[in-house]
């Protein structure tokens, strides 16, 4: 059984592999830029993490996971990886409000959050994570970049011990998700 790969997770080093599909290489390493498995291909001498080719549109109501690409003040972009427990490789962008979440940080870029599908407006998907279910599935510590554990509805740095806020969803911290898609 594969491990789940969280982005910015050391899949390889350079020396061994260049970056593959949702990969980046970071001088030394050849690190993730997407939630998946890790794919290795051996002959191309690539490291990176799999791109299903299952691809579609979420529909209004669809439970979507995907990675935070842009915060704003009162919204954040999100480009979504699974729709209903799918992975899709299609990139598409939702928006999802975040003006009425009275949380310091409800998501930062990187981080992993799941949503649901609120409407199609002038061909933009929104969504929202203000549900008790929806919110952040996984970020890491605004300060040193180390993994963090949930308390409650804060969050601690388990290496510099920062605690912030999120809009944690109750999975949060639960790698499930990237079986679902099988
Ligand atoms: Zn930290």
């Amino acid at each position: 059984m594969s491990e789940v790969i969280f982005p910015g997770d050391k899949i390889a080093s350079i020396e061994e592999y260049e970056a593959g599909h949702n990969a980046f290489d970071d001088g030394d390493m050849v690190r993730a830029s997407t939630v998946g498995k890790k794919e290795i291909d051996s002959s191309a001498r690539t490291a990176g993490i799999e791109h299903p080719k299952l691809s579609s549109i979420p529909k209004v109501g669809d439970i979507v996971i995907g990675t935070v690409a842009a915060v704003m003040a009162t919204m954040m972009a999100i480009s979504i990886d699974y729709i209903n427990g799918k992975p899709t490789t299609s990139k598409v962008e939702c928006i999802c409000s975040i003006r009425n979440i009275r949380i310091r940080n409800v998501a930062l870029v990187s981080d992993i959050v799941k949503l649901k599908v609120l409407n199609h407006l002038n061909g933009t998907i929104h969504g929202t994570v203000e549900e008790r279910d929806l919110g952040v599935l996984f970020t890491k510590c605004r300060k040193c970049g180390s993994k963090v554990v949930s308390m409650r509805d804060a969050i601690k740095c388990t290496e510099c011990s920062w605690t912030d806020e999120r809009k944690l969803s109750p999975d949060f911290g639960n790698g499930d998700f990237v079986k679902l898609g099988g």
